[in-house]
């Protein structure tokens, strides 16, 4: 039941691991440097109280009730907030854990919930000042001009500055060689105007909390393409681009770049300010890139073709680029807030408690609604452009974990089949809930204009088998045509900071490692320090004296497969390397069926994989409904934030 796991996790205390990371970059302090917040509650406390003030912004039938009634139902909704927050059953992105009630009197943060009046909240919502900044992810479109350029070089600095990843598609400048009109001279291109935006990044920390996160896009038929797919040779994670992933944008969709391929044809490369004629084989772009991916990570794929094909606002407005991670999609100034439901907890003895995940879902879709009303944004075009749409992205963490618990392994059928039902399942309550809200409060303002309204059958999922999809299309045939809050609603984001927090593996990614040593950045210096780990379920599902029999070599290999033990419980308990590139992208298909924008997912190859390896995964992902598509060969970059003993000393 959701009100038993509430009160059970309410009481387990984040581990020494996430304490310390909390301290080091959550908890907040005065400008002496003295700690206001010692515990997860305490910053539960804070960011409930201000999200729930948000209805009072927001909720328009909160008109109609007295001042009593109006202060009665603020508060109960802060305790709903408060409880799911509390228990790490849910947590947000970490721009609203670090930003929300910046600027508002401590006194109002932290006052007992008994004592709250309705000014208070009136306070809370007046006193937000221009770093109450909330969300962590955000495109901005740069301009083929030196003014369009520098402008958007101040936002990049802004929004980091702010606490945000960003993301651009540099398509629109003109190739590396053309004319320049003004100048008479030639185009330095869009890779060497990345550089401006890498070190403008590197100057301005996010919040003085963690490193900026940038995404860069360039289409494939930009004249620039081959130079961009190496534009971050000799990376070593330190030198080049340093801040941003790299991506090649695919516009069309994946089957018809799929087609060329098959054919062996080409592209034909293209800028309206560009007078070259030049076409290349796919297969010859397909094979640069899979060799700089081996070399360092990037490029990735971004599928921006499959991304609009679902977007319900798509023709009428475009998605352009994805943030950092890849997670979400969006047009020019758009941002969107994330948060994660921890599935782990909500395992109980007879499996997944599903009463318990809707109503986490639904409590996490009203909280992350509320978060765009008390958000403010540093540029008013954002501002604009995010409560048009009102996009957000609720996702899921600790689904690894979920299924060692299960005794499911990773790499099976029975865990995709799980993987798609619990989404499709969260698909259908977060949308249940979203038109709910919009009934309640108001559809997006571009809702008319949108497919849900204008299209009689569509459903912004590729969907496949599920328990619930019939529940599903009732819903976007029957509701959603006059109700829907939200454009989109769901993300899986890689929720590297806060399934720590949580003491959960990360979005829907198996462990890296069982047992661990994590690198953690020292507060204000570029000095990292060792945390050390192991697996919990492991240690629940292992006897004590086992685990310490085999911890030296657990820390050293990082899996149990080369351990002699029972050879069922090797096979549920597997990690990354442990599990095949092919079983890794039929996961990523499994969630993205039934999510609306997008989802973070690392391929893992072995070190051993070759360029070939890299290839095939890229073709095979042009066969699944995926969109887009990161690779990573172990030990190819030398900085990876996790890694296991073995790989340090190599
Ligand atoms: N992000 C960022 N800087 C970082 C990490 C993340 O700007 O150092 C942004 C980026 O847009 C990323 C998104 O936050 O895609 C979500 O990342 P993650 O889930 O790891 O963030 P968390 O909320 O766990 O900190």
């Amino acid at each position: 039941m959701y009100s038993d796991l509430i009160e059970k996790y309410k009481k387990i205390q984040p581990s020494q691991n996430a304490v310390r990371i909390l301290t080091e970059r959550y908890f907040i302090k005065t400008p002496a440097g003295e700690f206001i917040e010692k515990s997860w509650h305490d910053v539960a406390h804070r960011v409930a109280r201000v999200v729930a003030s948000a209805e009072l912004i927001n909720n328009p039938a909160l008109e109609n009730l007295s001042k009593s009634e109006k202060l009665d139902y603020i508060k109960l909704l802060e305790k709903e907030f408060f409880d799911l927050l509390a228990s790490r059953i849910f947590i947000p992105n970490s721009p609203t854990l670090f930003n929300s009630g910046m600027g508002v009197d401590y006194e109002l943060l932290y006052k007992p919930l008994e004592q709250m009046e309705l000014d208070d909240y009136s306070k809370i919502i007046q006193m937000r000042n221009h770093l109450h900044m909330l969300s962590a992810c955000f495109v901005v479109p740069v301009e083929d001009s030196i003014d369009g350029i520098f402008t958007a070089v101040k936002e990049y600095a802004l929004i980091t500055k702010a606490g945000g990843g960003i993301g651009s598609n540099f398509s629109s400048l003109r190739p590396n060689g053309s004319f320049v009109a003004g100048t008479h001279g030639k185009a330095s291109g869009p890779i060497s105007f990345m550089h401006v935006f890498n070190s403008a990044v590197s100057v301005v920390e996010q919040g003085y909390r963690r490193r900026g996160a940038l995404m860069g896009i360039l289409n494939i038929d930009h004249p620039d393409i081959m130079d961009f797919i190496s534009a971050k040779k000799g990376n070593d994670g330190e030198k080049v681009l340093r801040f941003f992933n790299i991506s090649v944008g695919i516009p069309m969709r994946r089957e018809e770049l799929l087609r060329i391929y098959e054919r062996d044809g080409t592209i034909r490369l293209n800028h309206s300010k560009w007078h070259g004629e030049k076409e290349i084989k796919v297969r010859e772009i397909i094979q640069k890139m899979a060799q700089s991916a081996w070399e360092t990570g990037d490029p990735g794929m971004v599928f921006l073709g499959e991304m609009n094909r679902y977007y319900a606002l798509y023709p009428h407005k475009e998605i352009i680029s994805t943030n950092p991670c890849g997670e979400i999609g969006l047009g020019a100034y758009e941002a969107c807030n994330l948060g994660s439901i921890d599935l782990a907890k909500l395992y109980t003895q007879n499996g997944v408690d599903w009463d318990a995940l809707e109503k986490a879902t639904r409590i996490a879709v009203r909280f992350l609604d509320n978060v765009i009303d008390v958000n403010v944004f540093p540029i008013d075009k954002i501002s604009k452009a995010v409560k048009e749409s009102r996009r957000l992205g609720l996702g899921i963490m600790g689904f690894a974990d979920l299924l060692y618990k299960m005794d499911i392994p990773y790499d099976s059928e029975e865990a995709r089949r799980l993987a798609k039902n619990i989404m499709a399942f969260m698909a259908l309550h977060s949308h249940e809930e979203s038109s709910k809200l919009g009934e309640e409060k108001g559809n997006f303002p571009l809702f008319e204009q949108s497919r849900y309204h204008t299209e009689d059958d569509f459903v912004p999922f590729s969907m496949d088998e599920s328990d619930y999809d019939e529940e599903i299309f009732e819903h976007f045939r029957n509701v959603a045509p006059k109700f829907k809050r939200n454009v989109a609603v769901l993300a899986i984001a890689p929720t590297g900071s806060i399934s720590n927090i949580a003491d959960t593996s990360s979005g829907l990614e198996p462990n890296f490692l069982l047992a661990y040593v994590r690198y953690v950045n020292k507060q204000n210096s570029d000095e990292r320090e060792p945390l050390f780990y192991v697996n919990e379920v492991l240690k629940q599902k292992l006897p004590e004296d086992l685990i310490n029999s085999i911890k030296d070599k657990l820390v050293e290999d990082g899996t149990l497969k080369h351990l002699e033990i029972d050879e069922e419980i090797k096979r549920v308990f597997v990690v990354s390397h442990d599990i095949k590139p092919i079983d890794h992208l039929l996961m990523q298909e499994a969630f993205q069926c039934y999510v609306d924008n997008n989802i973070s997912k690392t391929i893992n190859l072995p070190n051993s994989a070759t360029v070939d390896d890299v290839v095939e995964v890229y073709i095979e992902a042009l066969k699944h409904k995926i969109r887009g598509l990161t690779i990573y060969r172990d030990g190819s970059l030398q900085t990876q934030v996790l890694t296991s003993t073995k790989s340090l000393k190599t």
